[in-house]
């Protein structure tokens, strides 16, 4: 199989029937970057930027944050990478912050966005370290757990405020900056046509979407494997917001664990995703996938489904049964 996936490199990222497919890495620290060549990844959709504070005994200076950046573009080359500001407190503590405290729900916690705009030092200097680290090239930066209109607001308005300070000290800047928000708190599906409007893209954090919509904690698999992301009414809701990426032209990734398995890549695709970003090593399995899939026909069937009255049918088991008809 290894065989296939290296082989399968090379090849043009579509389906069966020529629809063009964007096959994208998340990653998080140095070590993950020779994956991007292993893989034959389009760009890294997702690049969690915490994973450093994480790995760290005291908070990353200014210095080696930029440091991480610069080598991660150096790696990507001409290829996109988009940035996701710390998602820090929740599961993801840090040693040496104290953060919130005890919470009695950190998933619904001070994490991520929230956090950080109260932190805004904490911000700032990331924001600082990748400017600088992007300088004469597209910066992405994307923003964690976005509740509201005003977060947007506010983190636009330190990272214009860091631009106009490096600016006035001559420092060369991204020649395009991209800010996106991750659809993850279900209150943004909404206000999605406003969250377009004020946003360069999106991407969907299906991880910690599917927790919230369905009231399972995505750590405890007594509850998380309780229902499936492959169902009905989940899948609905997906489509829906990439029909509100298409109608708006807002670019539309998704990038939890969802994007890195074959059976529910192919669902993603037939409901109207065309960017998707996964653990390196599900690129091959998902790729090996999408070149033998027909999707407009795949399109056609789940259209039907989904619009139909019954909300329980099967739909892993029918995608299962088309994906071995299919080879
Ligand atoms: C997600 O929530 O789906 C996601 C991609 O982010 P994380 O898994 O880091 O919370
Ligand atoms: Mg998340």
């Amino acid at each position: 199989k290894q065989k296939l996936y290296r082989e399968l490199r090379n090849k043009p990222s579509e389906t069966k029937d020529g629809v063009p497919i964007d096959l994208l890495m998340n990653a998080g620290l140095a070590v993950d970057l020779p994956q991007l060549a292993q893989s034959g990844a389009a760009g890294i959709g997702l690049f969690r930027t915490e994973l450093q504070f994480m790995v760290a005994s005291t908070f990353p200076r200014a210095e080696a944050q930029e440091r991480l950046y610069r080598d991660v573009l150096e790696a990507v080359g001409d290829k996109p990478v988009t940035f996701r500001t710390i998602d820090i407190g929740g599961d993801k503590v840090l040693p040496y912050f104290k953060g919130a405290g005890h919470e009695e729900n950190p998933a619904l916690g001070w994490r991520a966005v929230r956090l950080t705009l109260d932190r805004p030092g904490l911000l700032r200097t990331q924001i600082r370290a990748l400017l600088k680290a992007a300088g004469g090239r597209e910066l992405r930066v994307m923003l964690p757990m976005v509740t509201t209109l005003s977060e947007i607001r506010q983190a636009r308005e330190i990272i214009d405020k860091e631009v106009r300070h490096l600016s006035r000290f001559a420092h060369h800047l991204p020649n395009r900056l991209k800010l996106g928000a991750m659809v993850e708190v279900p209150a943004l599906l909404w206000q999605l046509e406003e969250v377009m409007n004020t946003v360069d893209f999106i991407s969907v954090g299906s991880n910690d979407l599917f927790q919230f919509i369905t009231a399972t904690d995505r750590g405890n698999s007594q509850v998380a494997d309780r229902y499936d992301p492959i169902s009905v009414p989940f899948l609905r809701l997906l489509r829906q917001i990439a029909d509100a990426g298409r109608d708006s032209g807002t670019p539309v990734t998704l990038c939890g664990e969802m994007a890195g398995r074959p059976i529910s890549a192919m669902a993603l695709l037939a409901i109207g995703f065309r960017a998707i970003s996964m653990s390196p090593a599900a690129i091959g399995p998902v790729k090996a996938m999408m070149v033998e899939l027909p999707l407009g026909k795949l399109t056609e069937i789940m259209d039907e489904l989904l619009n139909g009255q019954s909300c329980e049918r099967d739909v892993r088991a029918l995608l299962k049964a088309f994906a071995e008809e299919h080879n």
